[in-house]
């Protein structure tokens, strides 16, 4: 059976009639980068996300990087955060010749550890970028209580995890002073190409964020500041509008198809978070759930659903073999890169995050994955174990 670690092709069939008109309704707007279509997406994904404004740009990367430009990050400044994301959390921060300082991981959430933060603070820090990896929102409390007491701005990569709930129910990108999503098309919300937003309570930033969008022009022609190319194309939007409608719909069949997976891994003997498991050792452990304690709805919405495996390479190659997708996210710990060498890090420097990239594995979990399917993937990973 062929089990690929996402359908955009399903996808697009349960949507296809709306997606086909709103397509032919920018093409006939003649209007095709911001405008009407972008403005009303804004207005939605806000209200999705419960916050004052978004502000529609062109990628998630560059939602990062105008969020650091409108805190005014110059060089030289140092920004903290998570040792174990995408490349993109890190990259932004060197692109306006700041540094990033890297914090690791906790065990189980595979999000930044707060009780790590404090001592890389000095006085040449900026702000604290924390990442809510794989759809689950970091530990905000303890994060927002030192930003409080440092007077840190706090900028949250929510590019894995949109509409997903802190334990008090607060929404990703909404607890800090901006959150920043990715349309990229495998995210939860992807378009048909690039795309991202900021999200923010503070009018002021929105208004800034805005400006630095379109070059730094307000009004148009006439330069305050240095912006860039940074806006999202009007056909984006609407296609994201369409999909937007679907999206809780999506997040519960992601829960749901973990819930799937707990149970058969616990059924086939696999273990799951059973530490009496005689497989717990070399081969799993479920990303625990925090916040699904607190009957928090939306406590994971699972971009990527992960597991650990000593023997993940092994692994991996033999469900390629019976015809099953996976990734691996990441392969190496971000102050490992070899981009990053200046920055004097090596291996040791990030326990959690050098283990995780050495274990962690994703395995499918998209919304129109079937039963068949999962159990196809659980009977495999049994069979390489036996
Ligand atoms: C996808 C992603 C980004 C970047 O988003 P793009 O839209 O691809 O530029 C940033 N951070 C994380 C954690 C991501 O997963």
């Amino acid at each position: 059976m062929k089990v690929p670690l996402l359908d955009l092709k399903a996808q697009y069939k349960r949507t296809e009639k709306e997606i086909d008109r709103a397509i032919k309704r920018v093409c006939e707007s003649g209007r095709f980068i911001l405008g009407d279509e972008v403005a009303k997406f804004e207005e939605e994904t806000a209200s999705y996300c419960k916050v004052n404004y978004g502000i529609g740009v062109s990628s998630g990367t560059d939602a990062l990087l105008i969020s650091l430009m409108a805190l005014g990050i110059k060089p030289d400044d140092e920004i903290i955060t998570s040792a174990y994301s995408f490349f993109a959390t890190a990259g932004v921060i060197s692109r306006l010749f700041a540094k990033p300082v890297f914090v690791d991981i906790e065990e189980d959430t595979f999000n930044i550890n707060p009780s790590l933060i404090e001592e890389k603070i000095n006085e040449r820090t900026k702000a604290i970028l924390p990442v809510h990896l794989f759809g689950q929102v970091a530990e905000m409390e303890p994060i927002m209580e030192i930003s409080k007491r440092y007077n840190l701005p706090v900028v949250e990569d929510a590019a894995q995890a949109i509409g997903a709930q802190y334990k008090d129910g607060k929404v990703a990108g909404t607890i800090g002073d901006m959150g920043c999503l990715s349309f990229f098309p495998t995210k939860n919300l992807g378009g048909f190409g690039d795309g991202g937003m900021v999200l923010t309570k503070a009018e002021g930033l929105a208004e800034g964020i805005k400006i630095l969008r379109v070059h730094g022009a307000k009004p148009k022609y006439y330069h305050k500041t240095i912006g860039g190319n940074f806006r999202l194309d009007s056909l984006q939007a609407a296609i994201l509008r369409v999909k937007l409608k679907y999206l809780d719909d999506w997040t519960e069949k992601r829960q749901k198809n973990c819930q799937n997976y707990e149970r058969l891994f616990s059924e086939s003997g696999l273990g799951g978070l059973d530490k009496s498991s005689p497989y717990i050792d070399k081969f799993i452990h479920l990303p625990k759930a925090i916040y699904k304690e607190k009957g928090v709805k939306k406590y994971h919405i699972y971009n990527q659903f992960i597991v650990r495996v000593k023997e993940r390479d092994s692994l991996r190659d033999f469900l390629k073999k019976n015809g099953i997708d996976t990734a691996i996210y990441y392969p190496l710990p971000l102050p490992l890169q070899e981009c990053f060498k200046e920055l004097g890090y090596k291996e040791g420097d990030f326990p959690e995050s050098e283990r995780a990239s050495k274990e962690t594995l994703t395995l499918p979990i998209y919304p129109e994955i079937t039963l068949k399917m999962q159990e196809w993937v659980v009977d495999k990973i049994k069979e390489f174990f036996s």
